[in-house]
């Protein structure tokens, strides 16, 4: 484990864009990809990527770090790119000649993503949403299913499909196992949730041998299960102010309300009820609505 190496380079995504990547090479052993920041209003992800290269001593093998993949959208404090207006989690595996998230997208693909030996997203619900602290894996896979209950997340989430145009889809296609992660969001950092993601890539990197020790897992995690595409939650049919009636873990009845709609003058224009019986795994948390907003996201309880 002897020579580990630090280094900060720039991956250039375009002629005008360039993405931070930081590198620790110990020698001969497993590449661990984490990127942080494919939507710009999540910071959660990219603090703890910072830090763990800071704090990353000798290991074997190499920890590849993009904390801010999407720079434009990072300072704009947007989700979306503000330069195309494009999701960069929707358009993977992206297009060289493209607009900027295409090319983007191509790059991280290209140049991080295929040449990892296991690959970690870190997401948050950014400044509208709010999403439990969790680590999400493909049910197709079980080596995501072991370093997901090793990640040591208060939540995992097992997804019977996993969508195109996410990084992660990357991923699949390669047969390179994975994992995504989120965390509450808003704009702003919880330190437990700092500390749950950095915890959580140090336990992946024990789980792959890349680091001694035991893993650090402070209780089982509660077990989701189900679709986890946020574009096909309960959505808002105009615009409004959401009053919340649900909050985040909340187990929900068949119809029951989960919230409703009000206009400027508090008059109710929507209300939401619960399809079927499941677990709030989403809520828009920022009470400014728009029209086709995605409001709420059921999971189900692993039996
Ligand atoms: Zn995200």
């Amino acid at each position: 484990m002897a020579g580990t190496l630090k280094t900060r380079r720039w991956l250039r995504a375009s002629a005008d864009v360039l993405l931070p990547v930081l590198e620790v090479c110990g020698g001969t052993g497993p590449r661990l990809v984490v990127t942080a920041g494919v939507h710009g209003d999540e910071y959660e992800g990219v603090r703890a990527l910072y830090e763990l290269f800071e704090e990353c001593g000798e290991l074997r093998g190499e920890l590849i770090l993009a904390p801010v993949v999407n720079p434009e959208a990072h300072r704009a404090v947007s989700r979306v790119n503000p330069v195309d207006g494009a999701n960069l989690a929707r358009v993977f595996p992206g297009d060289a000649d493209g607009t900027i998230s295409g090319r983007i997208a191509a790059a991280v693909a290209r140049e991080l993503i295929e040449g990892a030996s296991f690959y970690i997203d870190l997401h948050s619900g950014g400044v509208r949403y709010a999403m439990p602290s969790m680590a999400g894996y493909w049910l197709g896979d079980a080596r995501a299913r072991e370093a997901a209950l090793a990640f040591g997340a208060p939540v995992i989430w097992g997804h019977p499909h996993i969508e195109p145009g996410r990084t992660i889809s990357v991923a699949k296609e390669r047969g390179i196992p994975f994992l995504y992660v989120e965390a509450w969001g808003a704009g702003r950092i919880r330190r437990d949730e700092l500390l749950m993601m950095k915890r959580g890539v140090r336990n992946v990197m024990r789980h792959l041998s890349m680091l001694d020790g035991a893993l650090e897992v402070p209780s089982p995690p509660l077990r989701l299960t189900g679709a986890g595409n946020t574009d096909d939650g309960i959505s808002a049919g105009c615009d409004g102010f959401l009053l919340l009636e649900a909050a985040l873990l909340d187990s929900v009845s068949l119809g029951q309300r989960l919230g409703r709609l009000v206009d400027l003058q508090g008059v109710t224009v929507e209300e939401y009820f619960a399809p079927r019986a499941g677990v709030v795994a989403l809520t828009h948390e920022m009470p400014i609505v728009a029209k086709g907003d995605t409001l709420f996201l059921l999971a189900d309880i692993e039996r």
